[in-house]
């Protein structure tokens, strides 16, 4: 069986300066692994070269995903492999209603193959599994911060996604919505739903992670079993100490 995900040598640089020099990981079904490393040390360039913001040419590197390699020109492509990414920033249309949101680009909304009953069926139902209770008809703006966190992440399961990529998903939640983000990620976990994970919260990352992943300055620094590490060592390989 081929890993899940396969990143090899990935090197990402913007003029002079590789924001990311050269980092492998390896990821299987169902894992949890957190990328852990100081602000600038390259996390993000490193998630957006795996998700095809940076497309095939401008980073060096292979990826591999179920053992054939991506060479995507865009997020698009990853998309359909099943990778998808929530960035910190959400990329939510406001004005529009949740249903909207989550079919908004997909291929069963633009080509209409789905008849709207349909639509607000599954759409509970993705609702119903992010533990959202609220109307697939509620405009996204009128819900909170973590409430479009996980009208995000319904939006991902739509995909069929089988990678998912958080960064710095909870920077803005209350607790009760960050308790709430981590036990959805066990719960994909448990549909062997990986997901690689960036936060600054080590709590969250010893809590959720089944590797957490050490960079720093762009390089690899160790890859350990969340495990065998505590909060300590964990900001020791981040800092360097
Ligand atoms: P992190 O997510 O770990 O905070 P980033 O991946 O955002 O780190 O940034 C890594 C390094 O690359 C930083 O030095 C940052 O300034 C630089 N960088 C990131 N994106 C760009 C960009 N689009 N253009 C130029 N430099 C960038
Ligand atoms: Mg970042």
């Amino acid at each position: 069986m081929p890993h899940l995900l396969e990143m090899k040598h990935i090197t990402k640089a913007f003029g002079d300066i590789k924001a990311v020099d050269s980092i492998s990981l390896t990821l299987d079904a169902g894992q949890v692994l957190s990328l852990c490393g100081e602000n600038g040390s390259g996390k993000s360039t490193l998630m957006k070269v795996l998700c095809g913001i940076y497309p095939y040419g401008q980073y060096q590197g292979d990826i591999l995903f179920s053992g054939d390699v991506i060479q995507a020109k865009n997020i698009r492509d990853t998309e359909q492999k099943g990778i998808a990414i929530i960035h910190q920033e959400l990329a939510l249309v406001k004005e529009m209603t949740v249903l909207e949101n989550i079919f908004l680009g997909s291929e069963r909304g633009r080509f209409g193959i789905m008849d709207y009953d349909s639509m607000f069926l599954r759409c509970q139902r993705l609702l119903q599994q992010v533990k959202l209770a609220v109307s697939p008809d509620t405009k996204v703006g009128e819900l909170g911060l973590g409430q479009q966190q996980l009208v995000e992440i319904a939006k991902a399961l739509n995909k069929q996604v089988r990678l998912l990529v958080l960064d710095e998903p909870t920077a803005s939640l209350t607790e009760s919505e960050t308790e709430i983000l981590l036990n959805i990620i066990r719960d994909l976990q448990s549909h062997d739903i990986a997901c690689i994970y960036i936060s600054h919260k080590l709590n969250e990352v010893k809590a959720i992670s089944d590797l957490i992943c050490v960079i720093r300055d762009g390089k690899h620094i160790g890859t350990r079993r969340a495990s065998e590490m505590n909060e300590d060592d964990i900001i020791a390989m981040m800092v360097g100490r």
